[in-house]
Order: C-alpha cells, then structure tokens, then sequence
C-alpha cells in the first residue's frame, strides 16, 4: 500500500490505466511498430509483388496491392503505425504513386536507427545524420535524373506501363487500354503557364459503375454526372447543347410559403397558387431567354418549374455537386451564374452532346464532345466492386505518375537502381562527415536497398547476392541504371528496359520517409490514457503485433 503510494510522479498525475513508456523503452517499442507495419505492405511491392486481401468488419471484401490502401483499410491503432500511415496518404496526395516504397523505406530507416541506438549512438545524432543523408540523397537523385516532356509520348507511355505493371487488372492488353486513357486525358487537361505545363487532377473525374468489364472504361471528353435528367418529359439528348451552370434554386423560397398568410376565401388561394407558379414560370423564362438548351442546377427545382422547362425543351438536372459545376465550367466554358437576373447568352457553355444513359439499370448523363475541355472523365468499368475498384486505384497512380513526370520534368530507372546508385553515393560521401554522423548516413544508405532487396524477394531472387552483384555494377563504367529484371529473374539495364519512374514519386519517398522516422526517433515518452482499458490488441501501446522479433531478417 505504502508502496503504491509512493510509486512515482505517474500514479499521481496519470489517470487509472493509464500507460507510460520512456526513453529507450518507448523508442524500442515505436521502432518495432513501426518496422512491424512496413512488413505488411513490402509483400506488394513491384510487378512481382502480392495482392492483400482485407476484409471490414462489415465483411467488405478489398483486393489490393496498394500501400496507402492497406494500410488505411487496417485500422491500426498505434500512434506510430498511424504515423506511417500518413506517410503513405502524403505519398498518395503528392504523387499519387510510389506508397508502399515510401512505407518500406521508412520501416528499414527505423530499423537502421535502431540499430545505432543498439550500439549506444544517442538519437539526436542519428536524426542529424538522417537529415543530412536525406540531402544527400535529394542530390544524388536529381544527379542520376534525365528529362522528360509532355511531348515525349514513348516515354510517357513507358511512364505509364511501370506505374500500373504491379497492379491486378487483367492483361497486358488491358493494361496498356487503360494507361492509353489516362494519358489522353493528362495532355487533355494540361495547361502552359510561362513555359511549365501543369496538370490539375481534380479536374480528371474518375466516375465508376460495376458492371460490363474493365475492357468497357472509356474516355470520355467532358463530365460524367451521376445523377438523372429532373423530368421525364425533357429531351434525353441534345446535340451541340448550349449550357447554362446555376448556383440557383428554382424553387419559391421555403420562408415565402411559411410566412402568415391570411386565406379567407377559394379565390384567395388560387389567386396565391397562381402567384407562385408565376414566380416560378419567371425562372424558366430568364433561363429560356438566355437560349441556353441544357441546365445544371447545383440546387434544387421545383416540380412546376420542371414542368415549364419540359414545355420550353430544356433539359435539367438538379442537385449537382459543386465539384461537378466546377467541372463542368471547366470542360463547356460555361460561367456559374448565381441570380437569374446575370444569365445571358454568353455565361453559356458547349458541348456537342448532352445525354441521359442507362448504365447497369442507373440514369447517368454524359456531357461529351466539348471544345478543347480543361476537365475530363474516365468511366471506370468492372465486373465487380473489387475490380473496378482496383482498377480505379491504378488510374489514380498512374495519372499521379503521370502528372508528377510531366510536371517536374525528370524521370529515373526504377527496379531498384536509383536506390542503389544514392546508397552508393551516401557511402561514398560518409566519409567526409566522418563522426557518429557517418554511421547514420551509412545506415540511411542500408535503408535505401530495401527497395532493390523487395523487388529481388518478389522474383524469387537471393536478395543478398542480387545486391552485391548490382553494388559492383553500379561502380563499373555505364552501369548506373543497372536494377532488377523482376521478369527474368536477373540483373539488367533498367534505362534500355524502360523501367522508369517520375523523379518525384522517388524524391517524394525519401522525404516523406524520413520526417516520419525522424519524427518518431524524437518520441522518448509515450503516455497512453487508453492503456488496459481498450479492447485487447485494437488499441494501448502494448497493442501490435510483430514486436522487436520481427525485426529479423
Ligand atoms: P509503390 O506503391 O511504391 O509504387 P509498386 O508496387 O508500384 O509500389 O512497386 C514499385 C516498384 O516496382 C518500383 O521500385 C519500381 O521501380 C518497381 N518496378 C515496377 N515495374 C518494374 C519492372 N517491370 N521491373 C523492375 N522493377 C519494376
Ligand atoms: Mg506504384
């Protein structure tokens, strides 16, 4: 009892079950974590990689191959595995590609560190080495870069076949229909401004329906809206449809009809009713006058103004997103006209086809052949959920590739090689530190070959002889772009195999892995309210699997 009482500052400040981890006790533990998460997802890496299947407590079913999906379809609870899972979001929101690379690379960087610790290296040694070595690496990366334009179709094309190689979605023939679409629609929406092409994904609309196959996604020039045409009674198509974009609703005001009114009398009422529908009947004629043959109401509309906008041949959809006005305004040239009172001619858009289809038994319309549109759609097609989900992923990494490539306007040889040419330069370039610092920027270099020694594992490759035998290459003249043939199980020029990716998706990766792992080697007090009292193994500290046995190789 005595005891208990005297048991330290934490029995009086901290709530019952509340849990404490400090110093080396607490970085042990969110190494291990942290290491213990990256194990998940360095199965999936590359072509050769495998798929995770996960299933929701709701038994949804997801098959991916896809970093920042597993990891956030996991749940996990650890503050440190959340903090890889933010890197693995960042990655994804950046880039778009390059997330299980960014989630391994920070998994061995903790290793590494823990190691140095082992050995009696303080951490903030070990973070300025990191921080220097992660330099180092930038530079390193830039050095072994080349250039790449929108213009260069045969690269992009490569750009594009690497990006979606690891994902399952069917055949090569497949595969390369799809990359076709995404790089459509990148040069569809890019735009010069003072000489740099830039590309806004958000204006690249990826609509999905299950249903048909992958083989049936198509591009589509404009927006695909998924929402039906207001009234049965209005055109179901119309060519060379001139828009109109309303932030309107065509509806009499709610506080209009609540407001006391005194009705005494039949006629009172009609005369009322008549009043609204006048109201009402005004709306459509300012739309009609602007000629506009098509509108897209972002609220709602009522049905009498729906019935007046089918006796004047207009066809409406009510209730669009915003962020689908914006596309639209984007793809027709049509400007969002906020009072009825704007709209003229010339706040209309274009497009050479407005059409309500039936797609797997749902209304969808297609606002297609627009003029030079600065957004686009891809339909994406699948016989399942699962399928066109993937598949909706894959786009998403390879127009991220894409964009990245474009934008930035470098590329490196993928496989592994970049990885090994900046591990060599680290080691080369240690020396020079010299000091505990060397040994961090040493460890940083082991860190970068994860990435070649995955991709050796995946192909069924002895790991540690493929990298012995790349380190020599990449010493020897003209062998810089040497990395892993995952296809023939062998060593092989990575440039003349047209393995290449965005230099962002890689510089992206280093930086993002290295806050993460600096941020959690600062971490040498952990304090966990939650402790004993949640579920077993869902949450505490104590909470994750693997622990520091699984960090052996
Ligand atoms: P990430 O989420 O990191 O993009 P991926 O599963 O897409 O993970 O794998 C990317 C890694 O696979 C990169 O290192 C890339 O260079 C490598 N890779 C992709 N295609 C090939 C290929 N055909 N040959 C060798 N390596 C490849
Ligand atoms: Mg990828």
């Amino acid at each position: 009892m005595a005891e208990n009482q005297l048991g330290g500052q934490q029995y009086m400040v901290l709530p019952e079950g509340a849990s404490r981890l400090l110093g080396k006790e607490a970085q042990r533990t969110n190494i291990a974590v942290g290491y213990a998460v990256a194990s998940i997802v360095k199965t999936t890496l590359g072509p050769k990689g495998m798929d995770k299947m996960l299933v929701s407590e709701l038994g949804d079913i997801i098959i991916t191959n896809d970093g920042a999906t597993i990891l956030e379809e996991m749940n996990v609870e650890h503050p440190v595995a959340k903090i890889l899972v933010e890197v693995a979001k960042t990655q994804d929101k950046e880039v778009g590609d390059g997330t299980t690379s960014a989630v391994i690379l920070a998994g061995d960087l903790l290793k590494a560190a823990g190691q140095l610790l082992d050995q009696g290296i303080p951490p903030a040694a070990i973070i300025r080495g990191y921080e220097i070595a992660r330099e180092k690496a930038s530079a390193a990366l830039k050095a072994a870069s080349s250039d790449i334009s929108i213009s260069d179709d045969d690269k992009l094309a490569r750009i594009a076949t690497i990006s979606v190689g690891s994902k399952n979605i069917g055949s090569d023939v497949t595969k390369k229909y799809l990359t076709k679409l995404a790089i459509q629609a990148i040069k569809q929406v890019a735009t010069k401004h003072d000489g740099k092409v830039m590309i806004d994904k958000d204006f690249i609309k990826l609509e999905k329906k299950e249903g048909g196959s992958i083989e049936d996604t198509q591009f589509i020039n404009g927006v695909l809206i998924d929402k039906e045409i207001a009234h049965p009674g209005m055109p179901k198509s119309v060519k060379d449809a001139r828009i109109a974009l309303l932030d309107v609703a065509l509806e009499i005001e709610k506080t209009e009809t609540d407001a006391k009114i005194e009705i005494t009398s039949p006629e009172q009422m009609q005369a009322f009713l008549n009043q609204e529908e006048n109201m009402l009947r005004q709306m459509v004629e300012k739309i009609a006058k602007s000629k506009a043959t098509v509108v897209f109401v972002q609220k709602g509309i009522d049905d009498v103004a729906q019935h007046f906008l089918s006796k004047q041949g207009i066809t409406a959809v009510r209730r669009v997103k915003k962020s689908d006005m914006e596309k639209l305004s984007k793809a027709t040239g049509a400007r969002m006209v906020t009072s009825l009172d704007d709209l003229t001619e010339e706040d209309l858009g274009f497009a050479g086809i407005v059409e309500e289809r039936k797609i797997s038994g749902e209304q969808m319309v297609f606002v297609e052949k627009c003029k030079d549109p600065k957004s686009v759609s891809i339909f994406v097609r699948g016989a399942t959920k699962q399928a066109t989900d993937e598949v909706e992923r894959a786009l998403t990494d390879v127009i991220g590739a894409l964009t990245s490539a474009v934008e930035n306007g470098k590329y490196v040889t993928g496989g592994g090689s970049t990885e090994i040419e900046i591990a060599m330069k680290l080691r080369e370039s240690a020396t020079d530190i010299g000091g505990r610092e060397q040994l961090a920027i040493q460890a940083f270099a082991d860190a970068m070959e994860v990435i070649p020694k995955a991709l050796a594992d995946s192909a069924g490759m002895d790991p540690i002889d493929t990298l012995v035998q790349l380190r020599s290459k990449h010493k020897a003249d003209n062998g810089r772009s040497f990395g892993i043939d995952v296809y023939n199980n062998k060593i092989a020029d990575m440039e003349s195999l047209g393995v290449i990716e965005p230099l962002k998706v890689k510089s992206q990766a280093i930086s993002s892995a290295t806050e993460a792992t600096v941020s959690i080697l600062r971490i040498d007090d952990m304090i966990s309210s939650k402790g004993s009292k949640g579920p077993a193994g869902a949450g505490g500290m104590g909470g994750m699997p693997g622990g520091m046995g699984g960090m052996e190789d």
